[in-house]
């Protein structure tokens, strides 16, 4: 189900813009249709009162908790059950905590959510990838992921950064990150849409409106060297890496906001030196923030995870280079934290789609 459809379910039934606003913003919010200083009987049409328990029975079912796994971290990784019985993970991310007391987490914390059930990008070192794309999720699927975390926790941050690659379902998460950024109470940069690099993204952002919502982007990376990049990123789009660097610095200058580069750090693959003159070369100067996750090992794939002392010196040198590094931990890596691996274990292999991918 996608938010367009539910809007002229509820426009069918009498509703004005403004309650369909409403009814989407308390859907987004996780709160009950019923409350609310309006009383729904001098407010909404009878048709849609009628009809209402209905629609919340729907939405509610869009997106039902399958298991709920909790790191040691303050994470948690979330199972989650689509009405047709496929499955995505969601993972709520440790509550931020502020620089000047440490101790304290603030009220809420980020929420990364799945764009497709599947993945048709192939990255070699990701569980998702291997088994490729199943079906797009609707932009109601993707909120209702937000709204299903909204019930365990508050989420103040969403990153698209679960299975799926966002450009691949542009028009479904676009919908969702309008949803989120206004009647779902989400900070505009706090919607962090995440992509291997298609030209597609950097279009439709481009031409996105005065009063639309402009998420941040974070752009996955993962090597300088566009050779070794394409071995990694099978079937990403073939955007050389400083080409892509070039297009995320104009997004990052028009939107006011940094341009996230992700690299996944893989032990013999992409932690050498050359990597490390790669990244001063392409990013120094750029308006960007250089993430760097040790990999989390995926059963059945050869790849491994870096020393930590190997990952904090790379991060410390890029510092001392003049690039804005932070080294992360994935969230819940003692859950089976690897992209897909929840769901791998939970389902059994699935039929795979082929969609056409733009070439750089
Ligand atoms: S890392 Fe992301 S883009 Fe690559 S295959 Fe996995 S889900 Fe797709």
């Amino acid at each position: 189900m996608h938010i367009s459809d539910l809007r002229h379910r509820l426009r069918s039934l009498g509703a004005l813009p403004v309650h369909e606003d409403r009814v989407l913003r308390r859907w987004a919010m996780a709160q009950p249709q019923e409350g609310g200083r309006k009383q729904l009987q001098h407010f909404l049409p009878l048709a849609l009162r009628a009809e209402l328990p209905a629609i919340t029975d729907e939405l509610a079912g869009l997106a039902r908790l399958h298991s709920e796994h909790p790191g040691d971290d303050g994470s948690a990784r979330l199972l989650v059950a689509l009405r047709d019985g496929q499955q995505v993970e969601s993972v709520l991310l440790p509550p931020d905590r502020p620089k000047r007391r440490p101790s304290q987490a603030t009220s809420g914390g980020g929420l990364c959510v799945s764009s497709q059930v599947g993945c048709a990008v192939g990255c070699v070192f990701c569980m998702t990838g291997q088994g490729g794309l199943v079906r797009q999720l609707g932009s109601a699927e993707i909120v209702a992921q937000v709204v299903l975390a909204r019930t365990l926790r508050p989420v103040n941050k969403v990153v698209f950064m679960g299975m799926g690659e966002p450009a691949h379902n542009l028009d479904a998460v676009m919908e969702a990150i309008q949803l989120l950024g206004t009647g779902g109470g989400i900070g505009h940069k706090n919607l962090v849409f995440s992509t291997v690099g298609d030209p597609r993204v950097f279009e439709h952002l481009e031409t996105l409106g005065q009063g639309e919502v402009k998420p941040a982007l974070a752009l996955s990376l993962h090597s300088t060297f566009a050779r070794k990049r394409a071995e990694l990123l099978p079937r990403a789009p073939r955007f050389d890496p400083a080409g892509l660097v070039e297009a995320g610095e104009r997004y990052a200058r028009a939107s006011g906001y940094p341009i996230q580069f992700q690299w996944t750090l893989i032990e013999g693959v992409n932690d050498g030196d050359d990597e490390i003159e790669g990244i001063v070369r392409l990013l120094s100067g750029k308006y960007a923030l250089m993430n760097m996750i040790p990999y989390n090992a995926v059963d059945g794939l050869s790849f491994r995870r870096p020393s930590w002392e190997r990952a904090a010196e790379i991060a410390r040198t890029l510092h001392r280079r003049g690039i804005l590094t932070k080294l992360r931990q994935s969230a819940g890596q003692d859950v089976d934290a690897g992209c897909g691996q929840l769901r791998a274990r939970a389902q059994a292999p699935t039929r795979r789609i082929a969609i056409a991918v733009a070439q750089g």
